[in-house]
């Protein structure tokens, strides 16, 4: 058997079929693609943090049950009481571990399409068949196919990134709430741009016993670190941190973490900016004809240029050292779209200058 052989007979064909999660080189290029944070720590918390971590014991194991990091994140997340809490290394690890949770088979995960396609290629890992309904023309959910989806599929778990993640809309709650009522496994409300909307599902944890709140650090400063948390019925998550493995959260990050949020208002008024930023963005963008931009509640803004124009525009923003995302071809509802990570108002700018440049 030659080495390909023995690979084709091993892996599984669903691992094969896969194509790897692509991370462009940014180096030197004005980065507008990954909804970071594009601020860096103040001089003053630095200093503090590089004294805390040198006390860090290395030659220890980290504390399994993160213990102090996660009183803190109780407290500025808002977490309530009652609720009970997982950790994770990004929410993505999260969404790995409620997945294998109910991994079975014969089981089904639910999401609207297109939205963060980590649901379905976690899902697909793990063995289990991802339906999507797709969203409306202007990326609401479309409430009676996804309650038909629910009756039709009985979903283990239903996946609704809110805001929305390509699209930057916030779903109407009462949707969400409607599909609470039906869903007869777990419905995960997945907050990762919660910084930058005042809405969320945290407040209604106790009205449900089906719904997770799932938030990450990422977008708020901290994307470095890798760490997610999911709040929701403290009986799920017992279950769900079985899956966890016993060390993800080295101590690096967690006292990294917890320094960082000790200093929350730093990052909070980051945030700000940053959605202040968003609007001179999305006034730059809509004053271009040739585009039409979607309203957006998160740190990033969704437009579509002129019909097969995508793949230039981008590649032309790219020449021009700016870097942001091609969504053309990923989804038939996402044909000549691109997405815009707000940056520092100096990047906006040059972003919105070389796009209109390319646009003429
Ligand atoms: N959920 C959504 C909707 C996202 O867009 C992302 C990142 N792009 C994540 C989760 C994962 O974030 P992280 O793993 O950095 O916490």
């Amino acid at each position: 058997m030659t080495l390909q052989d023995k690979i084709r007979h091993l892996v599984r064909p669903e691992i094969l079929a896969m194509t790897a999660y692509h991370v462009p080189p940014a180096t030197g290029m004005i980065k507008l693609d990954a909804m970071e944070n594009p601020w860096p720590w103040p001089e003053a918390l630095r200093a503090g943090w590089l004294e805390l971590l040198a006390q860090v014991p290395l030659n220890r194991y980290p504390d399994p049950s993160a213990r102090s990091l996660k009183a803190v994140l109780r407290e500025v997340m808002g977490i309530p009481q009652a609720a009970g809490l997982v950790l994770g290394n990004g929410s993505d690890e999260l969404i790995q571990m409620i997945i294998q949770s109910v991994a079975g088979p014969d089981q089904v995960v639910l999401a609207p399409e297109p939205t963060f396609v980590m649901y379905r290629q976690i899902a697909g890992i793990a063995g289990l068949r991802c339906c999507t309904v797709p969203l409306r023309e202007d990326f609401s959910l479309d409430r009676a196919a996804m309650m038909e989806a629910v009756e039709r599929e009985q979903p283990a778990v239903v996946f609704l990134a809110y805001p929305n993640n390509p699209t930057g809309n916030l779903f109407d709650a009462a949707d969400i709430r409607a599909l609470l009522a039906v869903a007869p496994g777990l419905v995960v409300v997945d907050e990762a741009y919660a910084p930058f909307t005042d809405a969320s599902f945290m407040d209604e944890l106790p009205n449900h016993d089906n719904l997770l709140v799932l938030r990450t650090v990422s977008k708020l400063g901290l994307a470095g670190l890798r760490l997610g948390l999911l709040a929701g019925h403290r009986d799920w998550l017992a279950q769900i941190d079985k899956t966890r493995l016993p060390y993800n959260l080295g101590s690096l990050n967690q006292a990294s973490a917890w320094y960082a949020l000790q200093h929350k208002p730093v990052f909070d008024a980051q945030a700000r900016d940053i959605r202040a930023a968003r609007a001179a963005l999305d006034a730059g963008l809509r004053a271009m004809d040739a585009l039409r931009v979607y309203p957006s509640e998160a740190n990033f803004i969704l437009f579509r240029v002129a019909t097969g124009r995508a793949d230039a525009v981008y590649g032309g923003l790219k020449d021009a050292g700016v870097l942001i995302k091609n969504l053309h071809g990923s989804s038939p509802a996402l044909a000549d779209c691109l997405r815009v990570t707000v940056g520092q108002p100096a990047e906006n700018a040059a972003f919105l200058a070389a796009l209109e440049t390319l646009l003429q």
